[in-house]
């Protein structure tokens, strides 16, 4: 099928924005550094989950779903977006929040928009993927029994749909980079479930680009990610009638910035964040953005990308969620009273 055939819902503000990033580059002394801003998709206060959710709810529409319902943390930036994309289309959301444990002393950040949106909010303690998924099911029966019709959107958009949005968000990205008489070397991102890099290799793969594409792991090791990347991948192919084949090693993974684990913050993350902020008044988040950016910065202090390569940062969104870590920059940079 072709792509524009696929059914989709209008959500995105799209193009998303490219920017330069000129005090950020001046200042490591490396690469041209850009960024694409797929935190200003608009909606919700965006973020990449937006272009998924143009293909999954259009699905959703299409089978007359009246309820989305999906999973994540309890600061997801997927579940908020899920649950303000559902209203756009006049639907309900049910949440189920996961690791609240112990509950959320504070209403903030994602969990403040959740409510803010009415979702239907159901707060776990587990934090097992697996577990989580029997629970959503288990949601889906209770909706089903008080009579609504659910559809379950997985977990952060993993699909082949969600593979071919950011395949789009690829030929977009080139678009504009020719637009602007810039050959992109590199392109760096966060992965979490591997879609939005899934979809942007694919992408580069069927425009035959040479533009090297790196994913920067925030929660699962490499090979288990790689796995899980290559089966929506096949599954977008099918999808488009494509015959591309990907191999494990087509997928440039890093998995070394995570740190303690997912959605705690580490040093270089927090530097990435502080930089950003303090260079381009540019906001990342301490789970995803922060840490691919640091490892972007690692990068380029070690040498391994240099002046002369042009270098895009997709920006994938977060920044709600800075609000629930008031302690990680509780005092940071505070100069004493004035005068
Ligand atoms: C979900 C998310 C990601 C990861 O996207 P995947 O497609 O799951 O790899 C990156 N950044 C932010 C801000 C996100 O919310």
């Amino acid at each position: 099928m072709n792509i524009a055939d696929l059914p989709r819902v209008r959500l995105a503000l799209l193009p998303s924005p490219i920017e330069e990033l000129p005090r950020l580059s001046g200042h490591l002394g490396g690469p041209r550094l850009l960024m694409k801003r797929d935190d200003y998709t608009g909606l919700g206060l965006g973020g990449n989950k937006l272009r998924e959710l143009e293909f999954l709810l259009a699905d959703a529409v299409r089978q007359g779903a009246d309820t989305v319902v999906t999973t994540g943390g309890v600061q997801s930036n997927h579940s908020r977006l899920t649950a303000a994309a559902a209203r756009r289309l006049g639907l309900e959301s049910a949440l189920l929040l996961t690791g609240a444990d112990p509950p959320p002393a504070r209403c903030q950040g994602n969990l403040l928009l959740d409510r803010l949106f009415g979702a239907e909010i159901h707060l776990s303690a587990t934090r097992d993927l697996d577990e989580a998924q029997s629970q959503l099911e288990a949601l889906a029966c209770d909706l089903r029994r008080r009579g609504r019709r659910p559809y379950v959107v997985p977990v952060g958009g993993y699909s082949g749909l969600g593979v071919v949005s950011y395949a789009l968000a690829m030929m977009e990205t080139v678009t504009q980079a020719n637009e602007m008489g810039v050959v992109l070397h590199r392109i760096a991102l966060a992965c979490g479930t591997g879609v939005t890099m899934a979809g942007l290799v694919l992408g580069a793969r069927l425009l035959g680009l040479h533009t090297a594409i790196h994913g920067f792991s925030v929660s699962r090791d490499r090979d288990l990610l790689r796995s899980r990347m290559l089966a929506v991948m096949d599954e977008a192919a099918g999808l488009l009638g494509v015959r591309e084949r990907f191999a494990p090693e087509d997928l440039d993974i890093d998995d070394a910035f995570i740190g303690e684990g997912y959605g705690i913050p580490t040093p270089a993350g927090v530097e990435a964040m502080t930089l950003l902020a303090r260079l381009e008044g540019t906001v990342l988040d301490p789970a995803y953005t922060g840490k691919a950016m640091g490892a972007l910065i690692d990068r380029v202090r070690s040498g391994a990308w240099r002046a002369g390569e042009n270098v895009l940062f997709l920006h994938t969104g977060g920044a709600p969620a800075v609000f629930a870590y008031e302690d990680l920059f509780a005092a940071a940079g505070d100069s004493g009273p004035a005068g």
